[in-house]
């Protein structure tokens, strides 16, 4: 049951969906990799709408070159952990929702022990490295996810159900890095608004994918270019000789 404090919190959205979707969402755990630029908004969004878990995953400290787009992070925080960081201004934002923070970079090895008991995955990282490594943790552990990237105007972003529907490596192949979304890390150039737009499409997806909602980005791949405020949507099928 929603307390009359939650039933006020969520009230310009309960109605859209129902108390009882608010009550399954506040017992969700969502793990999310990196909270940069795309991280930032994504992680704000997640905890604004409230859910159970938010695991975050993230090594790096902040810096003043991220301020032109990670919106956790202010001048005060320079040189401190990004998850320390995030922990406190999202505990601020929601109490209800608990924020575990792990200061490590995933890997093939670690990735058990964070993951284990996700309702959903979302990576958020700048690496097409780990873009690959989120995808096969998904569809090894039956875990639903979204995987985005961005670089200047211009972000792709895709959801997977695993073994149901078209997976990362289904579009992009075997590569760890050739045909990525791209390494779309420094010294290639991101505004903030982009990193801000996809960030918030992906806590649209991840909401509708825990709630089980249509209109998500299944066997298909968005394309956006804020430039020429283009929307692209391509359609993708299921590569037979993908390990999915
Ligand atoms: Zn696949």
């Amino acid at each position: 049951m929603l307390t009359p404090l939650q039933k006020e919190r969520y009230s310009r959205h309960l109605g859209k969906i129902s108390e009882g979707e608010q009550e399954s969402l506040l017992s969700k755990h969502v793990v999310q990799v990196g909270i940069g630029g795309l991280g930032s908004p994504l992680a704000y969004y997640l905890v604004a709408m409230g859910i159970g878990t938010l695991t975050l995953i993230e090594y790096d400290t902040v810096s003043i070159s991220n301020l032109n787009r990670q919106i956790l992070y202010s001048i005060p925080d320079l040189g401190s952990l990004k998850t320390d960081v995030a922990k406190i201004k999202l505990n601020e934002l929601n109490p209800d929702v608990k924020i575990n923070i792990i200061n490590a970079k995933l890997t093939n090895k670690n990735y058990a022990d964070y993951i284990s008991d996700a309702d959903y995955l979302v990576d958020a990282s700048d690496s097409a490295q780990t873009k690959f490594l989120v995808n096969d943790i998904g569809i090894k552990m039956n875990i639903p996810f979204t995987i985005a990237g961005v670089r200047e105007f211009e972000g792709q972003l895709m959801s997977v159900i695993p073994h149901k529907t078209a997976c990362y490596r289904c579009v992009f192949g075997k590569s760890d890095i050739e045909g990525a979304l791209d390494n779309y890390s420094d010294p290639i150039g991101i505004f903030g608004f982009t990193a801000g737009t996809l960030g918030a499409m992906q806590a649209a997806e991840v909401i509708k994918g825990l709630l089980r909602k249509e209109g998500r980005l299944l066997n298909t791949l968005i394309m956006v270019d804020l430039e020429q405020m283009q929307f692209l949507q391509v359609k993708l099928s299921k590569n037979p000789k993908c390990f999915c």
